[in-house]
């Protein structure tokens, strides 16, 4: 499996001078399987870039972890939706109270958009996700239900004897010390075992947490517990707070590298996310370097 990120931000788009490197773009994760065909990772901002060619011999699979508008504002500007017979298979988690399509409806829709879910051109179906594996070209998919605000989705993805776990919002710990949590307690365990690249969330430092408690996301403390308790080959710090510049994220980098040295883990393990950034998803856990290729941000 080979990825690209086209968007790592948290919450909302953090353009400017402040975040070139590390990029201002909300959520979105390229990935192309063994195959060569291709899973879109949530639809934040960074889809717009995305520029996939419709395939009308293959459908376009994007898999959003759940609806809060950093993970689907990129939607309304994805050019396949707007290709006649294009078809696009959206995946999300389940909710009691309305279904997938009537709640991305929500957004796509007057008066915060010029167009309605049925105008689309495209072939655009709807695919509720919740504690289900099923299979996409050579890949299997599981999705689990995680800790966040809202119904919220990380999903599993195996492809040719390699791993991925994507839980780019999670708050595994909700208060509770995870050292102190059994495995099978802790939130999005089963995703991330033994994966060979978890993208996991990193918002807050832990000081910043104390003021966000239940807010969803993650301190680096428990991130790091998160990643050490599941043991995969490799991770990225995903989900960049939009008030941490370039140089809080360098900081940031630093102390992640440290602390993780401090629990026993490898140099060059943990990885801070960068929009641009190309990986390859390999099976060993002694492949280096993880980050195979770098596209700086436009402009
Ligand atoms: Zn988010
Ligand atoms: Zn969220």
């Amino acid at each position: 499996m080979k990825l690209r990120i086209w968007g790592c931000r948290g919450s909302i788009p953090a353009p400017g001078a402040e975040t070139m490197r590390y990029g201002g773009n909300t959520s979105c994760v390229e990935l192309t399987l063994s195959d060569g065909s291709k899973l879109i990772l949530d639809a934040g901002t960074g889809i717009r870039d995305l520029g996939i060619v419709p395939d009308l011999e293959q459908p376009i699979h994007i898999l959003l972890t759940h609806l809060h508008m950093d993970h689907i504002q990129g939607l309304m500007f994805f050019e396949p939706l707007f290709h006649a017979g294009t078809e696009i298979c959206i995946w999300g988690p389940p909710s009691p109270e309305a279904s997938l399509r009537d709640r991305i409806a929500r957004y796509i829709s007057a008066p915060l958009a010029p167009v309605e879910v049925r105008e689309l051109p495209a072939l655009v179906s709807f695919r509720e996700a919740d504690a289900l594996e099923w299979q996409v070209g050579p890949a299997r998919i599981r999705a689990m239900a995680v800790n966040h605000r809202g119904p919220t989705l990380g999903y599993r993805i195996e492809d040719a004897g390699t791993t991925l776990a994507y839980i780019p919002d999670h708050e595994p710990g909700l208060g509770a010390p995870l050292q102190e949590t059994d495995d099978e307690w802790i939130s999005g365990f089963d995703l991330a075992h033994r994966a060979s690249l978890l993208i996991h969330d990193c918002q807050y430092t832990d000081a910043e947490y104390a003021g966000h408690l239940g807010w969803g996301h993650c301190p680096i403390s428990d991130a790091l517990e998160f990643a050490h308790r599941t043991g995969p080959d490799r991770v990225l710090m995903f989900h960049h707070d939009p008030l941490h510049s370039d140089r809080a994220l360098d900081q940031i980098a630093h102390e992640v590298a440290t602390r993780w040295q401090c629990m026993t883990g490898r140099a060059g393990q943990v990885e801070m996310a960068a929009e641009g950034h190309e990986l390859e998803v390999l099976p060993a856990a002694d492949a280096d370097p993880l980050v195979v290729g770098s596209t700086p941000p436009p402009g």
